[in-house]
């Protein structure tokens, strides 16, 4: 295809349809929106990124974003150390932050398996959550993957990699929005699934 736009334009519109979930369509629009704002505007946006790529970090501990080497809950030790959540994400610490049912510490895979993504084990922090087991005297750990089909399959590989582990491991009750990812059910609902939680067999 015959390119329409001047270059910059154009390297605008192939970096924003490089996000995930942002399609051409949605990229080429928000381009000209970008466009039409003024220069300080605009550049708000570019600021907000260079800032964050040079502040932000991950914890070196459970990967989740961080200021400095540790994040905010690794380094608050009010919590406890024995309970370990696994998500996916920073983001579904969030979530699980926001039910206010939960007390002990975090892993972040950064990502879940999806061979279709062509992501593998090898490629998520799962080495590091094994080398956390023992060393923090984890008593149970929590499979919080999403509940879609890349979610429940990280969670049932991750299940069978810690039942030669001595630790009790559990998954988030199913009642959750099937397909969906934590950040979308409520409060309550996803309270209500870790309070459920049930003990897996590997
Ligand atoms: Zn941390």
């Amino acid at each position: 295809m015959a390119n329409v736009y001047a270059a910059p334009v154009q390297d605008l519109i192939d970096e924003l349809g490089r996000l995930p979930g942002v399609g051409p369509k949605s990229a080429q629009r928000i381009a000209f929106h970008l466009l039409k704002q003024t220069k300080p505007d605009a550049l708000r946006l570019a600021n907000a990124i260079t800032q964050a790529k040079d502040r932000v970090t991950f914890c070196q501990r459970c990967f989740n974003i961080a200021e400095g080497d540790s994040c905010e809950l690794c380094a608050d030790d009010r919590r406890d150390v024995t309970l370990l959540c696994v998500v996916e994400e920073p983001k579904d610490i969030v979530a699980v932050e926001k039910t206010q049912e939960f007390n002990g510490r975090y892993h972040v895979l950064q990502g879940a398996i999806s061979p279709i993504d062509g992501v593998g084990p090898d490629q998520l922090r799962i080495r590091e959550l094994l080398a956390r087991i023992d060393a923090e005297g984890v008593q149970e750990v929590i499979l919080c993957t999403n509940p879609n089909l890349e979610g429940e399959a990280t969670a049932m590989y991750l299940s069978r990699l810690l039942q030669d582990l001595a630790v009790k491991v559990t998954r988030i009750a199913s009642g959750l929005p099937v397909g969906g990812d934590l950040e979308y059910a409520d409060e309550l609902t996803l309270g209500r699934a870790l309070e459920g939680r049930r003990e897996v067999g590997g």
